[in-house]
């Protein structure tokens, strides 16, 4: 493997417009870039690769994926799978911030820290969120503030379950235990330190959000609900928590069932937010990966589980753009620098200087990707995966 990659004639999208660069790559960094760069008469190995065709953009940060699967909710049988490293890489995903769900008992965050480490090792750069829906949450030490203080890879809270069937109806003061917990718990490690919050279909919403907030130092900016694209109300409820200064993400896996019976499309969401005038840094898709998707019959019966994909999370992008005409540095935004920055990921989901060499190229004719780089590695190139998980077909 060469020790340094120089990517050519790249038209970056940083996420925003920097036009022709050449970059250079080295020790899983990016170390330059300017207009030129000779390694002619350099005794140094490089790889040149020409992107002329292409755009360079950085690789996406998916802020939720359920990567030792989720789900569960229809017995044993119905656990969804684990995720596998093609998966994201396939998906342009450089960065993947691992959280439980519903189940908490037979899922474990020792057992989403050594997946974590596991696809780190694999080439990928991974995170996890401590506790699950449930509160008093679970941790790994038995504190929100120590599992952040204390392991590398614990960057937040959630998902914690709100307005939702599944959720354990947490107080107004367990709520604002939980964010204050995390809140010192991220100032002390230098980590976002967010409280992520699945949020159901249930009458309240965000309710639950604003009360815990209202009469307390919290800010709405602490929480990261998500699932705002599930009904037409849910998503003018985030439209309303977005202009009162919050984050929301929009979940990109889906089926069929869902977009009948109202469901936002992802793609959708983001475009009438931003042409509501919200800011694309408080916008934010994530594709649910793994996540147990029940499919119901016309009487609302359950004829059987999809398993959310990685996946949806680069094609809900490309429509962003190609259906729904949203710019490409407001579509990439939403699925680089917005997550990476609310999560406080200072390394990731930008393309400059002292970033992680985290990289796709996206061909320009039709935004299909091409190349993935994920901390200085080619991971994907002309569409197909060159690096696997340890137990997948190479
Ligand atoms: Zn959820």
């Amino acid at each position: 493997m060469s020790s340094f990659i120089l990517l050519k004639n790249a038209e970056v999208f940083a996420p925003e417009s920097l036009g022709k660069q050449q970059v250079v790559l080295a020790g899983g960094k990016i170390i330059a870039m300017g207009q030129e760069f000779n390694f002619a008469n350099s005794l140094l190995p490089v790889t040149e690769i020409d992107c002329t065709d292409f755009y360079l953009t950085p690789g996406f940060v998916d802020s939720l994926v359920h990567f030792i699967g989720g789900g569960g909710e229809g017995g044993f049988a119905t656990r969804t799978p684990e995720m596998q490293l093609t998966d994201a890489t396939l998906a342009g995903v450089t960065t993947a911030i691992g959280v439980l769900g519903t189940d908490a008992t037979t899922r474990t965050l020792t057992n989403l820290l050594a997946k974590a480490h596991a696809l780190e090792t694999e080439g990928i750069s991974t995170y996890c969120h401590t506790g699950s829906y449930e509160i008093p949450c679970r941790t790994l030490t038995g504190s929100i503030t120590d599992d952040l203080i204390l392991i590398d890879k614990i960057i937040g809270v959630g998902e914690i379950a709100i307005s939702d069937h599944r959720s354990s109806q947490p107080t107004t003061e367990e709520l604002r235990k939980v964010a204050a917990a995390a809140r010192v718990g991220g100032m002390l490690a230098g980590k976002g330190g967010i409280v992520s919050v699945h949020v159901g279909a249930g009458e309240r919403i965000l309710q639950p959000l604003y009360q815990a907030v209202t009469g307390t130092e919290l800010r709405v900016k602490q929480f990261y609900p998500t699932h705002m694209n599930r009904n037409r109300r849910v998503f003018e409820a985030g439209i309303e928590f977005a202009k009162k200064g919050g984050v929301i993400d929009f979940t990109t896996s889906t089926t069929d069932y869902d977009l009948r019976h109202g469901e936002v499309e992802a793609a959708a969401a983001l475009a009438e937010a931003l042409a509501l005038g919200i800011s694309p840094m408080q916008l934010t898709l994530s594709s649910d990966g793994n996540a147990s998707l029940p499919i119901f019959n016309e009487d609302g019966e359950l004829q059987g589980l999809q398993v959310g994909q990685v996946k949806s999370l680069y094609q809900s992008f490309r429509d962003a753009v190609l259906k729904h005409k949203v710019p490409l540095t407001k579509a990439l935004t939403a699925v680089t620098q917005a997550p990476a920055t609310i999560l406080g990921l200072s390394a990731k989901g930008q393309i400059r200087q002292n970033a992680d060499a985290d990289l796709l190229l996206i061909r320009k004719a039709d935004l299909q990707l091409d190349t993935v780089i994920a901390k200085g590695q080619i991971m994907v190139q002309s569409g197909q995966a060159i690096r696997f998980g340890t137990f997948e077909q190479g």
